[in-house]
């Protein structure tokens, strides 16, 4: 028996527990933290069951398209947070960087031999969903994923929910039962026998051949700058993309930036979170994405100060953008963004395989877009979008703020796919150029939100508009034009402007 709801557990073989095994292994994938992690509650449960201690190995592939030392250096914050995280709560812990040596399918395959199952982290998209893929047939023990991704198991969904409208209601109707039903706190007991000894520890080690990553290292690539990309010019990742000082990994930073969020910008999330000097919203995408925080503890958090419980919901608003949760302006505003947004965008990548792709629009948009497929453009160059030389110097401010500091302010990043639907030669052309931009550049891209975001730009969970448009027919349309009419931009070109400070200290 588990306390983990059903619907979040999927077994990947049809291999048993191996009770005769020496650990319980959860290959950690993409739930990289220790506090409110379902997959390792699981695996600390089965672990206690079979009276076996527990190993966690979290890997950090190099091997995948869009691996930088941005992205390395960023994982790599958050392996050294989780290993002070675990010692202090007396797990064996691995953290594990992929070399051209040693690939982590075949390390897996060597760690599970003498395991008694493997657990591991569901997720929808990108190098975690295909290593899944690879791996599941290839182990002989028990292989099972944890999906925690949001508050909602995606099972539940049953289907590709194609507005946000609908997801509204199933999180409505859903919401109260599941959020009973979440992932503790802090899943490691006070008292356990999880600890592997030493000894037992190191023959592990060398029956599966690992070469663990050294500390120094991993001390080295954290410290970015010249130190970082040192340590990482040997890696074969994209090097152009260079790691970013203003945002840390790890749980740890992800909660000084929570509590900055909880006392500044909470309040003023419905009314400033366009603000262009401070605007109020958590930044938090990077933490989520790389799985160093949990949705579900921010609106542990934001409930708890709310002093929430289901009697709070007005079910007559069922559905509706506001008023259901019974809390303040804001805060409802928030948790429609974390929770309906958020989890719209992972139900559609888990039920839709073609969720990268334009044909994942829907039709009305796909015949719209075509009727002005042949209308005039300016037909600039990909390279010209990637180094910000367009004649709109708005877009390409959020265009460097994209390749130096990792991120786009919330508003500009639907201006920047618009702009790219606008001057790319097809609709086509435009999601993949979108793609290929926001997976190599921004710290929290290859999620399934990236790709809510991209192709909402070409009418995915959006209705038509009016008027009909050149190159846009029925599409939504945005124009900087429009954009510095309604907000003040002006400090925001300053601060991205060409010649401005090459710093990324800020965010
Ligand atoms: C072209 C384009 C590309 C995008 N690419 C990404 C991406 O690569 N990764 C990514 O996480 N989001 C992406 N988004 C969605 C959204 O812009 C970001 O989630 C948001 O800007 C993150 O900033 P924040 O953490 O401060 O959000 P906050 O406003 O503080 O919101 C908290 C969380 O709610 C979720 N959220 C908020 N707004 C949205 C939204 N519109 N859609 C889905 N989830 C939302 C995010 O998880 C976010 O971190 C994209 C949007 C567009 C238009």
């Amino acid at each position: 028996m588990t306390s983990i709801s059903p619907e979040r557990i999927h077994v990947l073989n049809k291999h048993d527990v191996n009770v005769e095994g020496n650990y319980v292994l959860y290959w950690m994938i993409a739930n990289r933290r220790l506090h409110y992690n379902p997959s390792l509650q699981y695996a600390v449960e089965i672990a206690q069951k079979l009276g076996k201690p527990l190993l966690v190995f979290e890997a950090v592939s190099t091997r995948h398209e869009y691996a930088s030392n941005r992205i390395i250096t960023f994982m790599t914050q958050g392996l050294l947070d989780n290993l002070e995280q675990f010692n202090a709560h007396h797990v064996r812990y691995i953290p594990w960087v992929s070399t051209p040596l040693q690939s982590g399918a075949g390390l897996l395959e060597m760690l599970a031999a003498k395991s008694c199952a493997v657990v591991t982290d569901l997720f929808p998209t990108y190098h975690p969903k295909y290593v899944l893929n690879q791996v599941k047939a290839r182990l002989s023990v028990q292989f099972v994923a944890i999906d925690g991704n949001g508050v909602l198991p995606l099972s539940l969904g049953e289907r590709a929910f194609p507005t946000a409208h609908s997801f509204r209601r199933h999180v409505h109707d859903h919401f109260a039962h599941h959020w009973a039903l979440t992932p503790e706190a802090n899943p490691i007991p006070k008292k356990h026998d999880l600890w592997i000894p030493d000894e037992m520890f190191e023959s592990i080690i060398k029956a599966s051949g690992v070469e663990l990553t050294p500390f120094e290292w991993l001390w080295r690539v954290s410290q970015g700058g010249t130190i970082g990309e040192n340590a990482l010019s040997a890696l074969d990742i994209d090097h152009e993309v260079s790691a970013v000082t203003a945002m840390i990994g790890g749980h740890s930073s992800a909660g000084v930036r929570l509590n900055r969020f909880m006392d500044e910008g909470l309040n003023h999330y419905h009314t400033n979170r366009n603000d262009f000097i401070k605007p109020a919203v958590s930044g938090l995408s990077p933490w989520f994405h790389f799985g160093h925080l949990s949705t579900v503890e921010v609106i542990s958090r934001i409930l708890e100060q709310e002093g929430w419980n289901s009697t709070f919901i007005d079910h007559s608003r069922r559905g509706s953008r506001s008023g259901w949760w019974g809390l303040s302006e804001p805060v409802e505003t928030f948790l429609d963004q974390i929770i309906t947004w958020r989890e719209l965008g992972f139900n559609f990548a888990y039920y839709r395989d073609d969720h990268t792709s334009i044909d994942s629009i829907p039709d009305w948009a796909k015949k719209s877009l075509d009727l002005h497929r042949n209308d005039p453009r300016s037909n600039y160059t990909f390279e010209q979008l990637e180094a910000a030389q367009t004649d709109d110097e708005l877009w390409n401010a959020a265009q460097r703020q994209l390749t130096r500091l990792g991120i786009i302010h919330n508003y500009l990043r639907m201006l920047w796919g618009k702009r790219i639907l606008e001057w790319a030669p097809s609709p086509e052309q435009a999601a993949e150029w979108m793609i290929r931009l926001n997976d190599r550049w921004a710290l929290d891209g290859r999620d399934p939100n990236s790709y809510t975001g991209i192709f909402w730009v070409l009418g995915r969970h959006d209705r038509a508009w009016g008027p009909e448009r050149p190159i846009f027919g029925k599409i939504r349309y945005m124009s900087s034009a429009n954009t510095a009419r309604k907000l003040k931009v002006g400090p925001y070109l300053k601060r991205w402007a060409k010649d401005a400070l090459q710093s990324n200290e800020f965010s």
